[in-house]
């Protein structure tokens, strides 16, 4: 028995919801429909379809450790190290197959750091927040959905709390407690795949103290809750999705997408809440979603194999494939994916159990795997506009590829090797600029940037975890400053 949608019934499931979505300035009243938004659905699409093809079931689906159910693994909380290393060959494959951001991640981050944290907190508090999440997580698994994992807000002024801000919703939080639930403002910025979502995952964004209460909240909404707004975020190139079925959007299938999500006074029912005011408990939630997430970005590895396979293609067309600087430049490109993907595997390899039965990654090595994710897709990508060529920017349009009238000096003039045809070059190189500087840069490059945190949150997690007084004991016995046993 399982309920594992495929991609009619996961898109037929969105066109029930009834979200206030905008973008250029108005309403966008068939969202699964519009040009612009529908490549981000069959993207998260893909995670539902693919799941129906045998060679992939063993790593898109799961056990359900609730319901002994098959379930998809996004829906799934890691009960194993084995599971954790194929939630990371998972985003490696689901990238490689889309070469976008399919943006389901977040909701299964959000899920199994919740398992851990509200466990955690009915432990020391005596609260039963853990009861309500495993109820929320069985509806989850059941129905197949998609949630959202909304943790970052727009934080105002950055030198101030939460509470200290002159504005209080520049964090989101608690503006009333009722009989039956709380009422919440605020926003949530940056949200991936909120339009593409069945449901909205609130967490914290930083460690709350005690005068940040009202601010330590924790919760579930179906996305389509009255109260709740989007409105889109564009992204570079984002117009030419308008122009049809050109080849000059480069993935003629795929993308990602984000949107600033506004909380206008939102009634939340006791029975979705999952944190409220144990503001002790915020530093854990962040700081094990924001681990989980890390090693998400094993979904890079699957965009670079696409961008590798693309540019050794680009290559092979322009006849320079054997030139040996090509060939040493490709081997670059593998070895700093492969890179990337020994940072994803060796945190999940190195996971352990929580006391909530969670596994968790490795945090130490899930930071600098997301670390190195901020540094070698740029390489990665130098590399392929160095042997894509310039003319990856200075082609023409597809429209003047067909015209009757520039067609054949299109055609003429962009040719390369004999035996390929001009289209297929201008394809690929669209392919190359999309995921480098279009629309699909978004998720490769400045994602991997900020996405799960900025470099820098790495770094102060790395300092914070590293043993350094134990390198310094050995160090200073190796060379004599202190004696006694290694
Ligand atoms: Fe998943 Fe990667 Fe998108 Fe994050 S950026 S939601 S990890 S695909
Ligand atoms: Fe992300």
């Amino acid at each position: 028995m399982s309920n594992l949608m495929n991609a009619k019934q996961y898109e037929e499931s969105l066109r029930k919801l009834n979200l206030k979505v905008y973008m250029f300035g108005k309403r966008v009243e068939n969202v699964v429909d519009d040009p612009i938004i529908r490549p981000s659905m069959n993207a998260v699409a893909a995670t539902y379809e693919y799941t129906h093809k045998p060679e992939y079931e063993d790593l898109l689906t799961a056990k359900s450790h609730i319901t002994g159910q098959k379930i998809n693994r996004f829906t799934h909380i890691h009960q194993s190290v084995e599971d954790l290393v194929k939630k990371s060959k998972m985003g490696r494959l689901m990238g490689s197959l889309t070469a976008c951001c399919f943006q389901r991640c977040v909701g299964m981050d959000a899920l199994n750091a919740l398992s851990i944290t509200t466990h955690a907190i009915d432990e020391k508090h005596g609260t039963d927040y853990n009861k309500r999440f495993l109820k929320y997580l069985a509806y989850v698994q059941e129905n197949d959905l998609v949630c959202d994992g909304a943790m970052t807000d727009p934080k105002g002024d950055r030198s101030l709390p939460p509470s200290q801000q002159p504005d209080p919703d520049m964090y989101l939080h608690v503006v009333e407690e009722r009989a039956d639930g709380i009422v919440v403002s605020g926003a949530k910025a940056h949200q991936t795949g909120a339009v593409n979502s069945h449901e909205i995952i609130v967490m914290p964004t930083i460690t709350m103290r005690e005068e940040d209460r009202d601010y330590a909240v924790s919760f579930a909404l179906p996305a389509d809750t009255d109260g709740i707004t989007y409105i889109m975020g564009r992204q570079s190139c984002d117009t030419r999705k308008l122009e049809g079925m050109t080849f000059d959007r480069g993935n003629m299938f795929y993308g990602g997408h984000e949107a600033l999500v506004v909380f206008e006074k939102v009634f939340v029912p006791w029975e979705r809440v999952f944190m409220y005011k144990e503001h002790d408990f915020t530093t854990q939630l962040v700081e094990n979603f924001a681990a989980y997430h890390r090693q998400s970005y094993a979904c890079k590895v699957g965009v670079g194999d696409v961008l590798i396979g693309a540019t050794q293609t680009a290559a092979e067309y322009n006849g320079a494939e054997r030139a040996s600087h090509v060939k040493d430049k490709i081997i670059e490109m593998n070895q700093l994916n492969e890179t990337l993907f020994c940072g994803c595997i060796a945190c999940a390899s190195q996971g352990h159990r929580e006391k909530s039965g969670t596994y968790l990654v490795d945090v130490l090595l899930a930071n600098v795997h997301k670390q190195n994710i901020t540094r070698f897709p740029y390489e990665i990508a130098r590399i392929a506009q160095d042997i894509a060529g310039g003319l990856m920017v200075t082609c023409p349009s597809e429209q003047d590829l067909r015209s009757p009238e520039t067609g054949k000096w299109v055609e003429k003039y962009f040719s390369a090797r004999s035996g390929v045809s001009t289209e297929h070059r201008l394809r690929i190189l669209r392919l190359i600029e999309n995921i480098t500087m279009g629309t699909a840069a978004v998720g490769y490059l400045t994602e991997s940037m900020h996405g799960a945190g900025s470099p820098q949150a790495q770094r102060i997690m790395i300092a914070r975890l590293v043993n350094m007084k134990e390198k310094q004991r050995i160090a200073r016995l190796l060379c004599g400053i202190d004696a006694g046993d290694k």
